[in-house]
């Protein structure tokens, strides 16, 4: 029988040791920035009843009727691997009652999402997404939070040319009429509109406004803005948010074709783009959504909250990340095989004293342990010899001295520390 390869499925990509350091760079950072925000952490299954995603994100939409992965599992359920955050923390938050005891709730997550897309670059069919969602309040001072947040982690990354473009889509009272409007104004150029568009017109004119074709984007340029129309619950939540964004020193451009399609999203959409690859790239999106949670079976609680893609704030960033250098504390190098056993014991040693440690597992010399303590970058490498002493080398300077084992000890910790 001829052996078999296997390689990654399209679409998806291996994580290799040395690119991981960045994803757990990013990850830390997120956790931390989040976490000083008050959030904490909330872990869903990767896969969910279909039906959970077809009701959130809408069955007319691309996600769920091109893109899901949907199948039947042995007892016949239907089942889709999490095609977006949102949805599995709401479902959470009312599976367990969580609004009984404690009505407003942060949380944020690190996940893998699955979609079935045509793969190119910074799409990948499982990709991963960094989210908050804030749960239970409609105040507008908590939308100004949660840009903040993804702004202030995007800063702490480096990302410095970046703008946010802001909207607001209204609520189930104010839209409506805007809707009507938009209709009759598009009506009499239904012909010059894309085949999408010519479908939205129908059942939802407002996706009309964010068609990236040029020809729509032109007749839809000299549309009467969203906010015209806002009602004074609206409209107020949407200057407050402008201020509070003001006095937090974040820019923002408003942006009328930023719209979400469906009814339970309300008041504040927003994205950051990157402009630094030349191009704009998003690399985060959010906004508000006040009637999801009702519209899962929960009460009805207003919420907010953001995602962004791990893979576009990789690509975004390129080549200026901070460096991330794989270090080791120290390699147990020793003269001859004879001192094999006495190394192992005394590497685990090191371990157990929480220093980053490593030794020779293929019978090398001691010159190509050495070579092999530079290649991982250890610190310093502590030599065994067949006289029985022991050497600290310190393998940037190319320095090293005898040593008792509890002086060496004491110096690995001490610079381990610092
Ligand atoms: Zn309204
Ligand atoms: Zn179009």
């Amino acid at each position: 029988m001829s052996k078999q390869r296997f390689n990654a499925p399209r679409g998806t990509k291996d994580i290799l040791p040395d690119e991981s350091a960045k994803w757990q760079y990013i990850e830390n950072l997120f956790r931390k920035v989040a976490e000083s925000f008050g959030y904490r952490e909330i872990r869903t299954p990767t896969f969910e009843e279909a039906g959970l995603f077809t009701r959130s994100i809408g069955e007319d939409t691309d996600i769920v009727s091109k893109e899901m992965y949907t199948f039947q599992d042995k007892g016949g359920r239907t089942l889709a691997l999490r095609p977006e955050g949102t949805a599995s923390v709401v479902r959470a938050y009312i599976e367990h009652g969580l609004y009984i005891n404690q009505p407003f709730a942060k949380f944020y997550y690190i996940t893998p999402l699955f979609r079935y897309e045509r793969p190119q670059a910074g799409r990948y069919r499982e990709h991963h997404q960094l989210g908050v969602e804030a749960i239970g309040s409609k105040s507008p001072y908590l939308d100004a939070e949660v840009i903040y947040l993804a702004y202030r982690f995007l800063e702490l990354l480096g990302i410095k040319e970046k703008e946010l473009h802001l909207n607001s889509v209204g609520c189930p009272i104010c839209r409506p009429k805007y809707i009507e409007k938009l209709r009759e104004f598009l009506l009499p150029h239904k012909d010059e509109l894309c085949e999408d568009c010519q479908r939205r017109l129908d059942y939802n004119p407002l996706r009309v406004l964010d068609c990236k074709r040029e020809t729509c984007q032109k007749i839809t340029s000299s549309v009467p803005p969203i906010y015209d129309f806002l009602c004074d619950d609206c409209a107020d939540h949407f200057s407050k948010l402008q201020e509070l964004l003001s006095s937090l020193g974040v820019n923002f451009r408003l942006n009328p074709r930023l719209v979400r399609g469906l009814d339970y999203y309300t008041k504040t959409a927003f994205e950051i783009v990157s402009t630094k690859l030349g191009a704009q790239n998003s690399v985060c999106g959010g906004g508000r959504y006040d009637g999801l949670v009702e519209e899962l079976g929960g009460p009805p609680i207003p919420a907010v909250g953001m995602g962004m893609g791990v893979e576009r704030v990789l690509l975004t960033l390129g080549e200026d990340f901070p460096e991330v250098k794989n270090e080791m504390d120290v390699f147990v190098a020793f003269e001859d095989e004879g001192q094999r056993d006495r190394a192992f014991q005394l590497l685990m040693q090191l371990r157990e004293k929480g220093l980053k440690a490593d030794m020779d597992y293929l019978e090398r010399s001691l010159k190509s342990q050495l070579r092999q303590a530079n290649r991982i970058g250890a610190k310093y490498a502590l030599i065994l010899r067949q006289d029985g002493a022991i050497v600290l080398r310190d393998m940037e300077k190319g320095t090293q001295k005898e040593v008792k084992l509890e002086e060496a000890i004491g110096e690995l910790m001490k610079d381990g520390e610092a």
